[in-house]
């Protein structure tokens, strides 16, 4: 038999050998507990209390065996379930990504203009921000050139904005 056939065969059996040894340990455990909690109660000696140290370190194996066993499963179902998650947090993040990324390479202005009132990234010539609706930009009374809207003096004829 070849090696992969080989690694089914013993996934095979972990699929069956697995569950059996975590209830295996799990009712040593809970026999072990139950045990530990009548004599806690009526005063004896736990006389079973030494299943549950077995049956703890068994139930882990047991489960370990069975999620090894079950990984290629376990592995589809999470990729299934986490694919469309994924994707609307790439869709979510994009915006951010692009604006801090434009930001470092200090092409906002270029690009666009990030509302100051609530960061948002507008077009490049937009006069009121498109999430918010605050003014982006100012006409400059002396001159009518238009001005970003924090900008103190007009950058066409020197003009000094009235804060
Ligand atoms: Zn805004
Ligand atoms: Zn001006």
């Amino acid at each position: 038999m070849d090696k992969k056939e080989k690694h089914e065969r013993i996934k095979r059996t972990l699929k069956i050998v697995g569950p059996i040894v975590t209830a295996a340990g799990l009712i040593l455990a809970v026999v072990g507990f139950v045990s530990f909690f009548s004599a806690f109660g009526s005063g004896g000696m736990p006389s079973l209390f030494w299943c549950a140290f077995i049956g703890l370190p068994i139930f882990v194996i047991g489960l370990r065996l069975t999620m090894a066993a079950f990984r290629r499963e376990i592995a589809t179902y999470h990729k299934n379930e986490a694919a469309p998650v994924v994707n609307e947090f790439a869709e979510d993040i994009k915006p951010a990504v692009q604006s801090v990324a434009s930001a470092v390479r200090g092409e906002t202005a270029a690009e666009g203009r990030i509302c100051p009132q609530c960061g948002e990234q507008n077009g490049a010539d937009a006069k009121f921000c498109q999430n918010c609706g605050s003014a982006l930009q100012k006409v400059c009374p002396a001159c009518g050139n238009s001005a970003d809207a924090k900008a103190k003096f007009c950058d066409n004829c020197g003009h000094h904005f009235p804060e």
